[in-house]
C-alpha cells in the first residue's frame, strides 16, 4: 500500500511536470501568435505614413538627388567609393533631425498610441553597367551602418518590410575638353525597422486574462492533487490503526478467554470437584479474568469518549490530600517492579475543584505507562505546583518518545511501533482519554523528553 501511494505520487509529480511543460508550450506559442498580430496591426497602422507624408517624401527626394549626383560623380571617376557612402551619410546626417521629427509628426497624426521609433537602414548599394556589378556598400552585422532615422539597438528592431529602389542613370559631361557618357543602373536596398516602446509588456498585457486563468487552473490542480494524496495517506494511516487496533485487542482477549476456558474445563473435571480448595482457586481465576475482560471492554467503551461528551461530577478536593492517596493507591498495585516515587509538592493553592474518578484515571493513565514502559528499575519523579494553576509533572527513567511520536501519542489507538513496545499490552487509548478528561476540565497535556532518555507528562489545570 506505502508503495502504491509513493507509486502515485510520483506519477502525479511527474503528470505535473508533464502538464506544466505542455501548459508553458501553450503559452510561449500563444505568446508568438499575439506578438506577431500585434506587429502585423502596428506594421499595418504605420504603413501608410511613408507614402502619405509629403515633408518625409520630399526630404527622401533632398538626399537621393544628392546621392545620385555623388554616384555620377564616381562613375566619371571624379571621386572614390569611400567618398561616395561618405558623402551619403553627410547628407543623411543632414536631413536626419527633419526626417526623425517629421515622422514622429506623422505618427501623431495617424493616431497610433504607442512609442515607435522608425529607421531605414541600407542593406546594400550596388550599381551595375554593361561591364560589371560593382558593390558600393554592404551592410554587416557588427560593422558600422548607414541609418536613417533613429538610432536604436538592433536587438529591439522590429523589421517591418524591405524597400528596393532601382534606377537607371546616364549623363554626359566633358571632362578635360573631351566630352564622356555614362550609363548605369542602382539597386539600392534598404530595410524599414522599428522600435515600439514596451512592445513586450504591450503584448503580455493583451494575454493577461490567458495568464492568469491558466494560473489558475495549475494552482487549482495543485490543490487538488496535494488534497487527495493527503486524504489518501489518512485513509491509509486510519486503516494501518485500525489493524493495529484489531491486533491489539485480539492479543489483549485470548489470554483471559485460554484462561476462563482451561478453568471451566478444570471446575467439569469430576477429581477437581471434590477437591474444595481447587475449586475455591479456580473459581477466584474466572473471577479474576472475569474483571479483566470486563476492565478491557470498559476501556474500549469509555476510553473512546470525546472530551465534549465526558458527564463531569466536580467536586472541591484538597489537593494534596487528593494526589497523596491517589499515590499511595497506585504504589500499593504494583508489585512486579521496583518501583521508587520521589513526591514533591509545592503547594500555595489547595483546594481545586474536580472530577476525582476521571481525574484518579487520568493520572493512573501516565502513572502506569511510566511503569509499562520502564525497566525493572523504575524511578517516577511526581512534581506538583499549585498557585494560579495546577501543574503536575510526571517523569520516569523509561524508553522514552522519539521527536516524531510524540506528536502522535494523545491520537486515538496510536502506539509508538517499535518492537520494544510491542511486548507490551495496550490498546493506544490511555493517553488519548487522559488528554480528553484534561481538557473536559479546560486543561492541557504535554510530553518532554528524548528518546532512550525517559519521559516527563506535564499535566495543567486551572482554579475556576
Ligand atoms: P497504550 O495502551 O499503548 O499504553 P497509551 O495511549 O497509553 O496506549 O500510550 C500510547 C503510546 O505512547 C504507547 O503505546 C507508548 O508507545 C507511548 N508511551 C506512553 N507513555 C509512555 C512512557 N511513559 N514512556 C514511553 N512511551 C510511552
Amino acid at each position: 500500500m506505502k508503495r502504491k501511494i509513493n507509486l502515485l505520487i510520483i506519477a502525479s509529480i511527474l503528470g505535473l511536470i508533464a502538464l506544466s511543460i505542455i501548459q508553458g508550450y501553450l503559452v510561449n506559442n500563444t505568446y508568438e501568435l499575439k506578438k506577431k498580430a500585434f506587429i502585423r496591426e502596428t506594421t499595418r497602422s504605420i504603413s501608410k505614413i511613408d507614402d502619405f507624408s509629403s515633408a518625409l517624401d520630399s526630404l527622401s527626394d533632398i538626399w537621393q538627388e544628392q546621392f545620385v549626383n555623388k554616384l555620377i560623380d564616381y562613375k566619371f571617376n571624379l571621386v572614390k567609393k569611400e567618398d561616395v557612402i561618405q558623402g551619403l551619410e553627410l547628407v543623411i546626417d543632414s536631413v536626419n533631425e527633419a526626417y526623425i521629427s517629421e515622422y514622429q509628426k506623422a505618427l501623431v497624426e495617424s493616431n497610433v498610441p504607442y512609442g515607435i521609433r522608425f529607421h531605414k537602414k541600407v542593406r546594400a548599394i550596388i550599381i551595375t553597367d554593361s561591364v560589371k556589378n560593382d558593390t558600393l556598400f554592404h551592410s554587416k552585422k557588427g560593422a558600422k551602418q548607414i541609418i536613417l532615422g533613429d538610432n536604436f539597438s538592433e536587438d529591439n528592431s522590429i523589421g517591418i518590410s524591405t524597400t528596393n529602389w532601382q534606377t537607371d542613370h546616364d549623363s554626359n559631361r566633358v571632362i578635360n575638353g573631351e566630352a564622356k557618357e555614362i550609363s548605369f543602373s542602382l539597386t539600392f536596398q534598404s530595410a524599414d525597422e522599428i522600435d515600439i516602446a514596451g512592445w513586450k509588456k504591450i503584448v503580455l498585457k493583451q494575454m493577461l486574462g490567458l495568464l492568469l486563468l491558466s494560473l489558475f487552473i495549475f494552482a487549482t490542480v495543485i490543490g487538488l492533487l496535494y488534497y487527495s494524496i493527503k486524504s489518501l495517506i489518512k485513509q491509509k494511516k486510519i486503516a494501518d490503526i485500525k489493524t493495529d487496533f484489531v491486533n491489539n485487542i485480539t492479543h489483549e482477549l485470548k489470554t483471559p478467554l485460554a484462561t476462563l476456558t482451561l478453568a471451566t474445563k478444570m471446575l467439569n473435571n469430576d477429581n477437581v470437584k471434590q477437591q474444595p480448595l481447587l475449586v475455591r482457586n479456580t473459581i477466584n481465576t474466572i473471577e479474576r479474568q472475569n474483571k479483566r475482560l470486563q476492565k478491557l471492554i470498559d476501556q474500549v467503551l469509555n476510553n473512546s469518549l470525546g472530551y465534549k461528551e465526558i458527564q463531569l461530577n466536580k467536586e472541591t478536593v484538597d489537593v494534596k490530600k487528593y494526589l497523596d492517596t491517589v499515590l499511595d493507591d497506585f504504589m500499593l498495585s504494583i508489585t512486579t517492579k521496583n518501583l521508587t516515587l520521589n513526591r514533591n509538592f509545592s503547594i500555595l493553592t489547595n483546594q481545586l475543584k474536580l472530577d476525582k474518578f476521571f481525574v484518579t484515571t487520568a493520572l493512573l493513565n501516565v502513572l502506569e505507562n511510566a511503569v509499562k514502559y520502564s525497566g525493572d528499575e523504575i524511578i517516577i519523579n511526581f512534581n506538583v505546583e499549585s498557585n494560579t494553576e495546577l501543574k503536575i509533572s510526571i517523569t520516569d527513567n523509561g524508553i522514552g518518545i522519539s521527536e516524531k511520536d510524540k506528536k502522535q501519542v494523545f491520537e486515538k489507538f496510536f502506539r509508538v511501533g517499535n518492537k520494544e513496545i510491542h511486548d507490551v499490552k495496550g490498546l493506544g487509548l490511555g493517553l488519548y482519554y487522559t488528554n480528553q478528561i484534561i481538557k473536559a476540565h479546560n486543561g492541557n497535556i504535554r510530553v518532554l523528553g528524548k528518546e532512550g532518555n525517559g519521559t516527563t507528562f506535564i499535566l495543567t489545570l486551572p482554579f475556576n
